[in-house]
């Protein structure tokens, strides 16, 4: 098997953030109020360094410069990704995201920030922000320049084992006491559109009006017309429910339908079951990225064809090693290019721009949530990474990307009881059976 990279994850200090990631994650985070936890990152906002083995001390962003064969020869103007783990102890400002158009012509940036969230913890009777109930462009302008909120925002019901999918121009909130995984496209673009006029430090947060105004989505669609692949251009979120992932990930089964939404005739949010093959179920597939839930059993055997491999272990411990079968590690760099990158062909079926671009110039910068950067102290490295085809020990909290194998893809082997969230530009995973 080629060899997992794994990163030293970059901590978000936030205004609203908490210290699950270190109780409950076991991450050394700089403290009390972090907010995120960047595992799988080249974002120049938090480049992520690799762990051990041959590229030990490079970051992402490096690694793609001057090794994309590990990505498959992907071609994509920036390590297309983002994972990252979200720990909100009070609410998240409600926001909205641009679409690669808008970031582009706007921002000079390439990508826009569709992303998805798969909730690893919600307190009894958490809510979370998705959608809006204005009618119209007018409506939502009016609302929204009248800070009439409490009308507008669109609240439901979260629990653990939910997963949403954020297409840009859709207003969102997670809200108080969620933990999230979120999978995202490589962006930090975030326009805060409402902070529920709270003070920190005497002064309220900037909110970014003009731009939310020009990307949010109106008039709201939930879910629309999934169909059955999951690719739903134009939908603006999408809600499946899983059964919530725990240690005794063997019993797990999504069901198809939810419980959610029958207090809001809205939410018709039922259109997108999770497509379940026994231990892995695929969450979402959208242009940017499919995300599977992996629940390995005890010892599970995948087929991973796909130009590399984002994986997040949520739950469990346990080895991972390759079949002998597979391509070698010296075949990575012969692996031609893939035929279809999808940005070039999937950037078209994006929904179109809300509205026409502004033509004021982009910012130099941009608004990003409020950000104290400062890098803990250095994880304790993993062991030498072993040679292929030897058991690599893998845990909870654990980040990696499994690279490039060549053309037919690479066999994986799991033991433990584990459950994975992985993530891939485009592609497929599936149990191997034989
Ligand atoms: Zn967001």
């Amino acid at each position: 098997m080629m060899q997992p990279l794994f990163f030293e994850p970059v901590f978000k200090e936030m205004v609203w953030g908490g210290d699950r990631l270190h109780t409950e994650y076991g991450y050394r985070t700089p403290s009390d109020h972090t907010g995120e936890c960047w595992g799988i990152s080249a974002h120049p906002h938090g480049d992520c360094v690799v762990l051990g083995g041959p590229y030990a001390g490079q970051r992402l962003s490096e690694l793609w410069e001057s090794h994309r064969e590990l990505f498959g020869h992907l071609d994509a103007p920036e390590f297309p990704l983002l994972v990252k783990i979200i720990d909100a102890r009070e609410d998240l400002s409600v926001q909205v995201h641009p679409d690669d158009a808008y970031a582009q012509a706007q921002e000079g940036q390439p990508f826009g920030k569709t992303e998805c969230w798969y909730v690893l913890d919600a307190a009894p009777g958490t809510t979370i922000i998705i959608g809006h109930r204005a009618r119209s462009r007018e409506e939502l302008s009016d609302m929204v320049t009248g800070g009439r909120f409490s009308d507008l925002l669109r609240e439901i019901p979260v629990k653990r084992g939910d997963f949403f999918q954020i297409d840009p121009g859709t207003l969102h909130a997670i809200r108080g006491g969620t933990m999230i995984l979120e999978t995202q496209q490589n962006s930090d673009l975030t326009y805060r559109v409402y902070d529920y006029d709270r003070l920190y430090q005497g002064k309220k947060r900037e909110l970014h009006l003009a731009k939310s105004l020009d990307v949010l989505g109106a008039a709201f669609t939930d879910v629309a017309d999934a169909c059955p692949e999951g690719d739903t251009p134009g939908m603006q979120a999408t809600f499946v429910s899983t059964e919530p992932a725990t240690a005794a990930a063997g019993t797990f089964a999504p069901f198809a339908d939810s419980d959610i939404g029958d207090d809001d005739a809205s939410a018709k949010a039922h259109g997108s079951p999770a497509l379940a093959d026994s231990s892995i179920t695929r969450l979402v597939r959208c242009p940017y990225y499919t995300v599977w839930q992996v629940a390995a059993p005890g010892e599970l055997a995948l087929h991973m064809d796909a130009p590399f491999l984002c994986v997040s272990i949520i739950d469990g411990d346990g080895t991972l090693c390759g079949f002998p079968k597979s391509a070698r590690q010296g075949d990575k760099s012969e692996a031609p290019p893939l035929k279809t990158p999808p940005y070039e062909a999937t950037h078209l079926e994006t929904p179109p721009p809300k509205a026409p671009p502004p033509k004021t110039p982009s910012l130099k910068t941009p608004p990003y949530e409020a950000t104290h950067l400062e890098t803990p102290p250095p994880e304790t490295p993993p062991p030498e990474m072993p040679p292929p085809g030897i058991p690599i020990p893998i845990k909870k909290g654990d980040h990696f990307i499994l690279p490039w194998n060549g053309e037919g893809g690479a066999g994986i082997h799991i033991e433990g009881r584990m459950t994975w969230i992985a993530s891939a530009v485009s592609g497929n995973l599936t149990e191997r059976t034989s």
